[in-house]
């Protein structure tokens, strides 16, 4: 332990991030790197408690509490505070395959179940584990690292994701010949297409995914497995399959007016939107520019809606979500070390509040009905507000709210249903009531031999460190199917 009264001495200080009303104009990564004399002081806020629950990564009540990939966070904690960097990039790299990608967009459930968070704000893990990750690859230690020998075996990993590539990682540096199949133009998952740069730059995605390929994984994009190859196909040529192919198939808003222009699902508008930025179109296809923009949904997708939109020069923005406000301090029924559910300022509603002069989101809102002209074009939404019954959890509506919002452009954000039903069929594997492949935690095995499944299309949309965490833990059930044995952690 690096400092015994580091946790009473000093304050956490949090990630810098730019000025929103300077960050919009672009759109590059939100956050700052902090300066090592700051990273010293977190890392010696860490008082290495006896039982380390930032790493313990357990399903509690409300979510996962807790590191996912169990990162060795007191120990790299340590390391940063003595100045040993090169190590504590080691002891990161040992439970996490991509840290560039964690340290940026990980919600950090660490830091929720952080032992100072129980009286003082957390330790800033996050800004650590990515400070540690950007130096390792600003000092040239992170290089190409392949295998010394090969099995033999031939894997086939079906998905790009953030599943499907720390899979990859895991199982090629087992020395298993690894080949990734992508269904669209670039390899990441929503790693690339789906999750914004200004969270992530893509350089971040293409640079790990170039190391993977020198390290020995064939990338084989643009195509999509069970219809332009077939799973028997891919069976006859690899020993085992895995699939890591996501769960993107969108909640719908099934309200009368569906089929007006103007209205469009979160992914495919966030995903042009990067397409267009990758390459070079000045103009964004899909743009929100002069239009009062609505989107249906509160959670994170909504918000990475509301930052795109506003830099495409939105006209106004405002969020509706059917549930009501978070409360601003942890409620008695989520306590510690549980991930705190409580009101956050995201980075898309701090620029809508420094653009627009208030925060976009609006509370306990339902759609009734979208509203459009004689040329069939969106021009409002119709809604009502609603209230929970707190012992049944229902919402209900509530007589004489009504109320026509003016919108020329609705973005669908409602969630997601699963993984999309060609899988079940084109796979033969069986599904959960979830709509989820039906494989259990820990085994990873679907009901199809030789085929096995994990991330969001096992476990339904979740989070980039939980992707990552099933991955390894695929890769080793491989493994061992594979060799009769393992050595993969
Ligand atoms: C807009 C948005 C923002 C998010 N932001 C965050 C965030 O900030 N932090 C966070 O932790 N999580 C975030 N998430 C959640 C996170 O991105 C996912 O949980 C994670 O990417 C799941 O990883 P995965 O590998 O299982 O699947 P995915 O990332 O969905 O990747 C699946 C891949 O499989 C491919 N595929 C599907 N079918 C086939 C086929 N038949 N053949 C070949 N390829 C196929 C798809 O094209 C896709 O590339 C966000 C999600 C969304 C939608
Ligand atoms: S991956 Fe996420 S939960 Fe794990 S240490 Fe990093 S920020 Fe925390």
């Amino acid at each position: 332990m690096g400092k015994a009264t580091g946790f009473i001495e000093y304050d956490r200080i949090q990630t810098p991030v730019r000025k929103p009303k300077e960050r919009v104009r672009d759109w590059n990564e939100y956050s700052l790197p902090l300066p090592e004399k700051d990273l010293t002081i977190q890392a010696a806020r860490c008082m290495d408690c006896g039982v380390p629950f930032c790493s313990i990564g357990m399903e509690i009540k409300n979510g996962v509490s807790g590191c996912p990939l169990h990162n060795l966070i007191p120990e790299w904690n340590d390391a940063v505070y003595r100045g040993e960097w090169k190590e504590a990039l080691e002891l990161l790299l040992k439970t996490n395959n991509f840290p560039e990608f964690t340290g940026r967009i990980c919600p950090a459930p660490c830091e929720g179940s952080c032992t100072v968070a129980i009286s003082e704000p957390a330790v800033g893990i996050k800004s650590i584990e990515k400070a540690i990750i950007d130096r390792g690859f600003a000092e040239g230690w992170i290089k190409p690292n392949p295998p010394k020998t090969r099995t033999g075996k031939k894997v086939a990993i079906i998905g790009s994701g953030p599943a499907g590539l720390a899979c990859a990682d895991q199982l090629n540096q087992a020395g298993h010949q690894v080949t990734v199949f992508e269904k669209s133009d670039r390899i990441g998952g929503l790693l690339m297409y789906g999750i914004p740069t200004m969270k992530l730059e893509k350089e971040s995605v293409e640079r790990r995914v170039e190391l993977m390929r020198a390290e020995g994984i064939e990338f084989v994009t643009g195509m999509e497995c069970g219809k332009d190859i077939s799973a028997d196909e891919l069976k006859k040529t690899y020993d085992c399959l895995v699939l890591a192919t996501g769960a993107s198939k969108p909640r719908e808003v099934s309200i009368p007016g569906r089929e007006a222009l103007g209205i469009h699902l979160a992914v495919p508008y966030l995903t042009q939107s990067i397409q267009d930025l990758l390459s070079g179109n000045a103009e964004q296809t899909l743009s929100a520019k002069g239009k009062n923009v609505l989107i249906i949904g509160g959670g994170d997708t909504g918000a990475d809606c509301v930052a795109t939109a506003l830099r495409q020069g939105a006209e106004s923005i405002v969020q509706l979500g059917r549930r009501g406000k978070p409360v601003s301090e942890r409620a008695a029924g989520n306590p510690w070390p549980e991930y705190p559910l409580v009101f956050q300022m995201d980075y898309a509603h701090e620029e809508a509040d420094a653009v627009y002069g208030h925060d976009p989101r609006e509370y306990f809102v339902s759609p009734v009905e979208f509203l459009k002209d004689e040329a069939n074009q969106l021009t409002g939404l119709k809604t009502i507000q609603v209230s929970r019954d707190e012992s049944t959890g229902r919402y209900t509506e509530v007589p004489g709210t009504e109320r026509i919002y003016r919108a020329e452009m609705v973005l669908i954000a409602a969630g997601f249903a699963g993984a999309t039903d060609d899988i079940f069929t084109n796979f033969d594997v069986n599904q959960t009531d979830r709509h989820t492949i039906d494989a259990a935690k820990g085994f990873y095995r679907s009901s199809s031999e030789r085929v096995f499944a994990c991330g969001d299309a096992r476990n339904g949309q979740s989070l980039v460190v939980t992707a990552i965490a099933e991955g390894r833990e695929t890769a080793r059930e491989v493994d061992f199917y594979l060799m009769g044995e393992t050595f993969l952690p």
